[in-house]
Parts: structure tokens; C-alpha cells; sequence
């Protein structure tokens, strides 16, 4: 079946006991047991419990996955998965990583002993560099947050392949409706499902989906001991949100290639950052990768104060951290997603003061920008 279809049916998508046509919210904390010796599908609802099972369901399908696991966001998703490692192991990651993933890895894991080193992917022989003795995973995002470089996915897995160790890609920016990683090669996929997967700015969540049945026995049990798991109601918000993700990121996406289009001629903007551009330096890798360019788009402008200038102007965009909702949000990565990380870092980076981010909405595009028109010459 077509993407589209498997949004809409995974044959967890009407209740058994009643027939009704959206997942009941089970909401229960402990399950009756007829019998000691056999006490059923459930029992206690850390465990499992049948709409986060729905939903879990769910994203396995859309991912290509065996079985995926629900959390109470992206971070508990991205921070179980790390579970995984032990005391020595080390962690090699794309340098420009989410912040948040980059301060679990840098100020928390590093206490238990879990090494990680930052490396740009988009070049191989960095990763085939960054390996050491005791490497046990790639983790990648592509495209990067904020300035969209791609990662060719294949090829990276294919190096973690043959050095003996897994990958994990952090899918959030594309979305199974675009990429999807375990066809690449990849073992792992995590998402903070907060962001195109929610798409309505109403829940945060995350999600995993391993292809492996060795990884996804580990990660039930990490999700069981952990505990870090996603209440009936946000899987139930989620599996909502879900069933128009396949129009929602065609539209996100014909008005950020649009956007991304006319902020090229304008004399204010020094740089656009999209990957459906044809000059962006990955945008032939992910063509190949992936069936289309997500509604993210970043941008530089002339200096700061212009850019500052445009973030208080601006209309119809909310000024906010966050991305992938049905409302546009333009963000200012230097002072939010990013401000966790090391100045020095940061600048190594490029995100710098004149860097916008702009998580193009469902609005009509030529509002969008009219909008960031008269911001910019105000
Ligand atoms: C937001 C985000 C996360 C973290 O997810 P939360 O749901 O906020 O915990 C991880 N990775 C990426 C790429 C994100 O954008």
C-alpha cells in the first residue's frame, strides 16, 4: 500500500470491541488479570497499553521499521536510545545536532562514561576518521538543524556497517513521508514527533523504530525499565495529528521552495539554506535520498539588527522555538535551538546573528511573503 493509505490504515485503526473508528483512550494504569499464570497482553501500563500500542503500531509501518516505541519526547525518544551504551563506549555524531541532543551526550551521558565526538558528516572521510576502538553508533540528521546540510545516509551507514556498528538518524526534519532512513541502511530512526508528526504545536513527544529485532527486544526493555513513555492522550493526540501528515508536508513544502525562491532576490538576504535549491551543495544527495525537500528554510541577512529587526516585524509567523506545525514559527537559532551550545561552537557552525530559521506554515505562501516583505523594509 501507498503512504497515503498506511497513514490511514495499519489494522490497529478500529477498536475490536466496539467497532468504533478512532483509537479509544485507554486511560488505565494497571490491567485485571484472569489468571496468575496467564495474565494477558497487559498488565501494567509502563509496559504496554493499547493506544500507545496503536500508535506504536503505526510508526513502525510508516517507517519500514519491525516495532517502534513511544516517549514523552524527543529527548526521552533520543536519550533511551543512548540507553543502549554502556560505560566507555563512545558515540560518533554529525556536528551540527540538535542542541538538545548535543547537551544530553556532552553534560549528562559523559557522567556515566558514554564518550561522544562531533564530526561533519557531510564529508565521509570524517566519519571513516572520527571511528574509534570503542565506537558503537553513527547519529545523524539530515538535513541538519539549522542550516539543512545533508548527509549522504547510504553511504554513512554503509561505512558504520562495515566497521561493526549501528547507525541512528534523527528523522525529524523529513519525516517517513519524505525519507526514510532504515531503507537507507540505517538501524535506528528516532523522532521528536513534537514537531511534522504532531504538526499542531498542541504535544511533545518522540518516537523510535529499529528494523532489527536484536535492537527492538533492547529498546522494549530500556522503555520498560527507563520508563520514559508517552501517555494514552498524546498518543492518541499524535495518532490524530498523523493522519494528515502526507498533505500537510506536500503543502509545507510547495511554500517553503516558493519562499526559499523569492528570499534569492532579495537584496537584504545574504544566503538562503534549503536543499530543494539546486545550487545547495547536498541538494543532488538527498534528490537521491529522498522524495522531497521538507518546509524548513533558513536564511542570512546583512547583519544582526536586521535580522532581529525581522523577527519583531514579522506578522503572521509566531516568534518561537519549535518547527513543523501548521502555523509558520521563525526562530532565531543563535538565542534558542542553539543557545545550548559553546559559543565557539556555535560559530564553527555558522549560526551566528544574522541566521534565521523559518518553519514555513500551511498559510498561503504569497502571505508568508508579503509579510516577511514588509518586515524587512520596515
Ligand atoms: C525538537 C527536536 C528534538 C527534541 O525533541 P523534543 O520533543 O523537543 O524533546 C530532537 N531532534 C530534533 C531534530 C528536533 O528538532
Amino acid at each position: 500500500m501507498k503512504f497515503g493509505t498506511r497513514l490511514l490504515h495499519t489494522g490497529v485503526e478500529v477498536d475490536e470491541n466496539t467497532g468504533a473508528v478512532s483509537v479509544p483512550i485507554y486511560q488505565v494504569s494497571t490491567f485485571h488479570q484472569t489468571s496468575i499464570d496467564n495474565p494477558g497482553p497487559y498488565d501494567y501500563a509502563r509496559s504496554g497499553n493499547p493506544t500507545r500500542d496503536a500508535l506504536e503500531e503505526l510508526i513502525a509501518v510508516l517507517e519500514d521499521g519491525v516495532r517502534g516505541f513511544a516517549f514523552a519526547s524527543g529527548m526521552a525518544a533520543i536519550s533511551s536510545v543512548f540507553c543502549l551504551f554502556s560505560s566507555g563506549d563512545h558515540v560518533l555524531v554529525c556536528e551540527d545536532v540538535y542542541g538538545g541532543t548535543y547537551r544530553v551526550l556532552t553534560r549528562l551521558f559523559s557522567r556515566f562514561g558514554l564518550e561522544a565526538s562531533f564530526v561533519d558528516t557531510t564529508n565521509l572521510e570524517n566519519i571513516k576518521k572520527g571511528l574509534r576502538e570503542n565506537t558503537r553508533a553513527l547519529f545523524l540528521e539530515s538535513p541538519s538543524n539549522p542550516l539543512l546540510k545533508i548527509t549522504d545516509l547510504a553511504a554513512a551507514a554503509e561505512i558504520a556497517r562495515e566497521a561493526g556498528i549501528i547507525t541512528i538518524v534523527d528523522n525529524t526534519f523529513m519525516t517517513p513521508y519524505f525519507q526514510r532512513p532504515l531503507e537507507l541502511g540505517a538501524d535506528i530512526v528516532v523522532h521528536s514527533a513534537t514537531k511534522y508528526l504532531g504538526g499542531h504545536s498542541d504535544l511533545i513527544a518522540g518516537l523510535v523504530v529499529t528494523n532489527s529485532k536484536r535492537l527492538a527486544e533492547e529498546l522494549a526493555f530500556i522503555q520498560n525499565a527507563f520508563g520514559a513513555i508517552l501517555g494514552p492522550q498524546d498518543c492518541w493526540l499524535l495518532m490524530r495529528g498523523l493522519k494528515t501528515l502526507e498533505v500537510r508536508m506536500k503543502q509545507h513544502q510547495r511554500g517553503a521552495m516558493r519562499i526559499a525562491q523569492w528570499l534569492q532576490e532579495q537584496p537584504q538576504v545574504t544566503q538562503v539554506y534549503y536543499p530543494g535549491l539546486p545550487d545547495h551543495p547536498g541538494h543532488q544527495i538527498i534528490s537521491r535520498q529522498a522524495t522531497g525537500y521538507g518546509g524548513i528554510v533558513s536564511f542570512r541577512v546583512q547583519n544582526g539588527e536586521l535580522a532581529r529587526k525581522i523577527l519583531h516585524q514579522v506578522k503572521i509567523p509566531v516568534l518561537a522555538v519549535s518547527l513543523g506545525a501548521v502555523e509558520s514559527i521563525i526562530s532565531y537559532p543563535v538565542k534558542m535551538s542553539h543557545a545550548s551550545m559553546p559559543e565557539e561552537h556555535r560559530k564553527r557552525l555558522g549560526v551566528t546573528e544574522d541566521l534565521i530559521r523559518l518553519s514555513v506554515g500551511l498559510e498561503d505562501p504569497e502571505d508568508l511573503i508579503a509579510d516577511l516583505e514588509q518586515a524587512m523594509q520596515s
